[in-house]
């Protein structure tokens, strides 16, 4: 028995390289595991282990190989009967010699519960005391549960054997098969159906008190054949209460109905459990037959739209990926894409077309590619196709390029092929590859056999170069306002190499009138771009107010408006009818303020559009623009005036908000957001609070009266012993990380100094209360102080990298950048601010550094950059506008 608990999760040989894990497959190939795990003393806080027996059976063409295995101890091992030494286990890695061509592992060892999301994390519910367990793997941590080839492209049939109290909800991904008790009957030992062939980082279990509300789904297919599907949903007991399980359900059914028909597979999974858990690191997790999803999408209260539509989403996601990424897998981590961009594309498109978001296009434009805009842009942006050399790098890929980027480039080649080609396509790789592992080649190839057309120039210009287009229409108008030309500008650049590339658009052109000041689309024209400048001849004769470029959003560029258009649409945007279009102005005037080129008290002045505007998705979209927009693009000096006027303006838009609507609550929501940086909001909140102030109609639920505190907190307008009150009132777990939230949102030295030694020191916070600690300090209210621990934050970064684990060390990374404003009146350029030299100065003392940190540094760096050009030149056009004055 050998103790390696003092062994770091972080030893040199936990990042697993793609060439050693493609050797690693060309020797074995599994055929099955069995995972017993011990979690009959989850529920004892003094307890932090649980013994994990695993037993795999695998072929091999080599004489070792190594299993992977991040645990406190390795209580022994044995190969084909015989004992394994394990005194060579390193911490994250168990060698294996002397394999004969078919073998049996045996691994038996002891593993820490979780508190950072990362393997099996244990959460003890402050409201009953109840404990509650669920595993979180994607993409290698089902080595910290059980030993493993932690590959996507080795998978094996898995039997999961749980022992667990057994009055508790005992799940996987698969039914129970068999069941026994102890002598006393308190504990149970559940034995799970053997899975389909499964990677590693998709297999899940989850045990606890869970509250359970079942249902079925059933089919009967043209061809005669019919199936029928147990379904469940599943949240924490303390929970139940805003559970709305009937609606989930409702868009679980909408979506297995969809699916099943146009994929042409059936259900590959046995049965479809969905679990809610707390402290979740990110929204869900598309485990077959056990979905994991955060519990943000439970909030307490009444749900806006769309927040529902952002949850279908994400369920029709997670639903999507049963097919694509679980019966059909990447091999390498380099094929994220494959199943993310696809698995996102489909969460809108099904949405849009099979439940009641039937305008989920419009979220999709005007929010989530703005995810792919801001990503695109940075310096450290990378193909869709990327390369991934090791699992680092494969941890910072999902991002904006992998998800957003990628699902834009689908519904663009969807545009191109058409639907019903892209389908079958799809259809034709499942039926070829079902419990395989694929490239991107293999998909490529199913949808050029689908559709009949070579779609590698498609592939190659969209998928394998990385960057933005931009396209910037040129108008020229005669006296009376009609076109007399118009010229389309594209730009693409590749970044490595400075090189044009010419990337195909099909895309639509919309030229609209003013008409009773209305702008009215008058045409709608269908456009190849392809090169340089394009003309595009139908437009001329047409009258256009407003031309307006990738209207429809069927392409992935960033668009310019010409300055009369701009003009325009600033005192008209809200008079468009079509939602989607307005969604694509406000992206289009968020990428134009970010590039500097929008002045944010511009951006304000479109506000009033704001205020007519009826969709409260599109609302919500604008306003935390405007907010970012004042608190990162404004210069110092401007802030406070532009601040006062978010707050009088949500003020306003509460006030004429339908009482009860989505619009009210999203207005409230902003009051408060606004509130956090502007006192002028204070009595507003202190009246959502106490009631005296409350517009009819309004529900100030337990969710948004901790929202309204945390904002009088960064104010200093509430006392410590009315949040410890509050606290009492609500000691849940949303509670104590609102509290948590709150308190560390106070200004004041000493209050920021708690908070920075809380965040960087304290081990035992969990990952929900670090990013609420670090939320808490980066609040713009304290801003002043926070740069003063730039220095600390530059010479943590390496320690927080190798003692932290990556998702808790990417929060402090993150969270804790310095702010960079311009100082007022200086002359330095924004290159010569003092966060941007320390940063650069860290890059350069650490080319070292593993190149995920760095990576993130650098990002940061940018980003630091582009908010002090934007600064800078909004500073110069308020002096030029004042000189004109
Ligand atoms: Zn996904």
């Amino acid at each position: 028995m050998v103790d390696w608990s003092v062994v770091t999760a972080t030893t040199p040989t936990t990042n697993l390289t793609h060439a050693e894990c493609a050797a690693r497959a060309q020797t074995v190939s599994v055929q099955s595991y069995r995972v017993e795990l011990d979690l009959a003393r989850a529920a004892d806080p003094d307890v932090d282990s649980y013994g994990s027996t695993t037993t795999i059976a695998f072929t091999s063409s080599g004489p070792e190989t190594w299993v992977d295995l991040i645990a406190d101890r390795v209580l022994g091992a044995t190969l084909n009967g015989e004992p394994v030494d394990v005194s060579t286990y390193d911490g994250a890695r168990l060698p294996v010699t002397g394999l004969a061509p078919d073998n049996e592992l045996v691994v038996r060892a002891e593993c820490a519960y979780s508190r950072t999301g990362e393997g099996l994390h244990r959460f003890t519910d402050p409201v009953d005391g109840a404990t509650y367990l669920y595993t979180h793997f994607e993409p290698t941590d089902a080595r910290r549960v059980f030993a493993n080839f932690e590959q996507p492209d080795l998978k094996g049939a898995f039997t999961f054997v749980v022992t667990a109290p057994a009055d508790w909800e005992i799940v996987s991904g698969q039914p129970e098969a068999s069941r026994t008790t102890d002598g006393s009957g308190a504990l149970a030992t559940v034995t799970f159906a053997p899975t389909p062939p499964l990677s590693t980082y998709i297999t899940a279990v989850a045990a606890g008190p869970y509250r359970r509300f079942g249902d079925t789904w059933s089919v009967r297919r043209a061809d005669g054949s019919a199936q029928e599907i147990e379904l469940g949903v599943l949240c924490r007991a303390s929970m139940v209460e805003h559970f709305d399980h009937e609606a989930l359900l409702e868009v679980t059914r909408q979506g297995l109905d969809f699916f099943d028909a146009a994929f042409g597979y059936p259900y590959p999974w046995g049965k479809y459990d969905q679990v809610f858990v707390p402290e979740y690191n990110i929204g869900a997790m598309e485990n077959p037959g056990l979905v994991t999803f955060t519990e943000q999408y439970l909030p307490r209260g009444k749900a806006t739209r769309p927040h529902l539509m952002g949850r279908a989403s994400t369920i029709l996601h997670e639903m999507a990926h049963m097919w694509f990424g679980d019966l059909v897998t990447m091999r390498w981590w380099d094929g994220l894409w494959l199943k993310e961009s696809f698995a996102d594309l489909m969460g809108w498109h099904v949405a849009a077309e099979a439940t009641e978001f039937t305008d989920a296009w419009t979220r999709f434009a005007s929010d989530r590619k703005t995810f792919a805009y801001r990503q695109d842009q940075l310096p450290t942006t990378h193909p869709v196709v990327a390369r991934v050399d090791d699992l680092e790098a494969a941890r910072q890929n999902f991002d904006g390029i992998t998800y957003a980027k990628g699902a834009s480039a689908l519904k663009q080649l969807m545009a191109y092929v058409g639907q019903e080609a892209f389908f079958a396509g799809a259809r034709r790789y499942f039926a070829d590859h079902a419990f395989g592992n694929t490239e991107f080649e293999d998909l490529l190839a199913a949808l050029e056999g689908a559709s009949g057309r070579d779609l590698s120039g498609w592939a190659g210009a969209w998928l394998e170069l990385a960057g933005i287009s931009e396209l910037e229409p040129f108008p020229e108008r005669g006296a009376d306002g009609v076109l007399t030309r118009l010229v389309i500008r594209h730009t693409a650049v590749e970044l490595s190499s400075g090189e044009r590339i010419d990337r195909p658009h099909r895309l639509v052109v919309g030229l609209y009138e003013l008409v009773d000041d209305r702008l009215v689309r008058t045409a709608r024209i269908e456009q190849d771009v392809v090169g340089e400048m394009t003309e595009v001849p139908e437009a001329a004769g047409h009258r256009a107010d407003l031309v307006l470029l990738n209207d429809d959003d069927l392409t992935y560029a960033k668009v310019h408006l010409d300055p009369h258009s701009a003009a325009v649409v600033r005192d008209h945007l809200a008079s468009i009818e079509s939602p989607l279009t307005r969604g694509l102005l406000w992206s289009i005037a968020w990428n134009s303020l970010r590039d500097g080129n929008l002045p944010p008290r511009e951006f304000l002045r479109a506000l009033p559009q704001v205020l007519a505007e009826q969709d409260a998705s599109i609302v919500a979209t604008a306003l935390g623009t405007a907010a970012q927009a004042v608190e990162v693009y404004a210069p110092a000096e401007q802030r406070d005036e532009l601040r006062a006027h978010l707050v009088a303006t949500a003020r306003s838009g509460l006030a004429q908000a339908p009482a009860g609507s989505d619009l009210q609550k999203v207005w409230a929501q902003a009051l408060i957001g606004a509130t956090a940086t502007c006192a002028d909001g204070v009595p507003d909140l202190r009246g959502l609070l106490d009631g005296s102030r409350v517009p009819e109609g309004l529900d100030v639920d337990d969710d948004l009266r901790w929202s309204a505190r945390r904002a009088l907190a960064a104010q200093d307008a509430i006392a410590l012993v009315d949040l410890d009150a509050a606290l009492a009132d609500d000691d849940t777990m949303t509670g104590r990380t609102f509290y948590l939230r709150a308190v560390a949102s106070r200004p004041g030295a000493a209050a920021r100094r708690q908070t920075w030694e809380r965040a960087t020191t304290d081990e035992s916070v969990t990952n929900d209360q670090l990013r609420a600690l670090v939320a808490g300090f980066a609040e713009p209210a304290g801003a002043a102080a926070a740069a003063e621990y730039a220095e600390a934050y530059f010479a943590s970064l390496t320690g927080w990298w190798e003692s932290r684990s990556m998702t808790m060390a990417t929060i402090l990374v993150n969270g804790l950048f310095p702010r960079a404003d311009l100082a007022e009146g200086a002359l330095r350029r924004p290159v010569e601010h003092p966060v941007v030299v320390a940063g650069k100065e860290w890059l350069a003392a650490h080319e070292e550094a593993p190149a995920a940190l760095r990576r993130l540094v650098v990002d940061h760096v940018d980003l630091a950059l582009r908010a002090l050009v934007a600064q800078q030149s909004a500073r110069l056009a308020a002096a030029e506008e004042g000189s004109q004055g």
